[in-house]
């Protein structure tokens, strides 16, 4: 069992599998990831700022997202914050 505190909640919970999120933020989180998803395919060469003011998602969700291997980074803008 692994030991997990949900990204969202940032409720501790247990899991036969390392996970992010709790069971009552699955669909938080996977609502989130597709409209990230969707908003990087319009606009590939985003920032995670530039996608939490569109979308109004929290910036360090998006850093997460990313952090996790989830999103599809394209050359490397996507990992910097731009001042
Ligand atoms: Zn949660």
């Amino acid at each position: 069992m692994f030991e997990n505190v949900c990204k969202h909640c940032l409720k501790t919970f247990r899991s036969v599998d390392k996970r992010g999120y709790c069971d009552a933020c699955r669909d938080l989180d996977v609502d989130e990831f597709d409209r990230i998803e969707a908003y990087l395919k319009k606009y590939p060469n985003s920032n995670a700022l530039q996608i939490s003011e569109s979308l109004g998602i929290d910036v360090y969700d998006i850093i997460r997202f990313m952090s996790e291997g989830r999103l599809q980074v394209t050359r490397g803008t996507f990992s910097r914050i731009d001042e």
